[in-house]
């Protein structure tokens, strides 16, 4: 019986990948990996492992059963089998449904956590997720909800950062359901492909949030950040 492990592949920049999790890659005999990780990190793998493409889009659900018998089916034929995800794989990533599966299968599971682009993403275009000065806290919420309001307003904090994965498709409805807790002119910033050679960072408030993602076409991967915070923009580090 083989060995599975999950591995978190950072957010975009292959040098964001950890050191364990480029270790592990190096032994695997199996990958299998998600839409969202660099693909230059696979350069890490064996010459003769098995690298299998399993990515899932919105509304592509029932994939993750399918997803979790074929990481089980491998870890009986092989021994060290990866599941490669981009982030974390405990941030929206579903990896904890992989390890029950594997585990009430008699499989062993390890994870290798990763740099989540909740943190990353913000941070490359120049944004601290906290600071003394504007935000002592940050909430991560997911913008996808299969039923009802995408966003559930429970999680959502009248103070601080607030920063929305997977908000992209439904930005409109969004947007109206923070106007119900937080003010309109609070400054939000739209970062799409963050950490790449093609991220796009635009800056907005909260009011105009919908025409900014629209003028500009923005497509997932994006996350939405909403706080104080952004004022630090510009005075640190960011991609050009
Ligand atoms: N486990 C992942 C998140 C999976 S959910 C993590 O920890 O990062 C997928 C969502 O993450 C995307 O819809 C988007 O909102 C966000 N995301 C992931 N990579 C991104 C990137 N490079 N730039 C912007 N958003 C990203």
């Amino acid at each position: 019986m083989g060995k599975i492990y999950l591995v978190g592949s950072g957010p975009g920049d292959p040098g964001l990948i950890t050191v364990k999790g480029i270790e592990i890659l190096r032994k695997s005999d199996v990958v299998i990996y998600d839409k969202l990780i660099p693909k230059e990190i696979l350069s890490y793998c064996k010459g003769d492992a098995e690298l299998i493409y399993y990515g899932k889009g919105i509304g592509d659900a029932s994939l993750q059963d399918k997803i979790n018998e074929l990481l089980v089916r491998k870890a009986k034929e092989k021994e060290i089998v990866t599941r490669l995800k981009g982030g974390d794989p405990y941030v929206f990533g579903r990896g904890e449904e992989e390890c029950v599966y594997a585990a009430e299968h008699g499989i062993e599971c390890e994870v290798i956590p990763g740099i989540t682009s909740a943190i990353a993403v913000p941070a490359y275009a120049g944004i601290p997720v906290t600071s003394r000065w504007f935000s002592s806290g940050f909430t991560v919420i997911t913008g996808t909800r299969a039923e009802g309001s995408p966003i559930n307003l429970d999680y959502v904090p009248k103070k601080g950062t607030l920063i929305i994965l997977m908000g992209v498709e439904r930005i409109d409805e969004i947007r109206k359901e923070l106007l119900k807790v937080r003010s309109g002119d609070v400054p939000v910033a739209i970062i799409e492909n963050g950490t790449t050679k093609s991220q796009r960072v635009f800056i907005s408030t909260l009011d105009r949030l919908h025409i900014t993602a629209k003028d500009n076409d923005i497509r997932p991967p994006a996350i939405i950040l909403v706080g104080e915070v952004i004022e630090l923009r510009n005075k640190l580090w960011k991609i050009s």
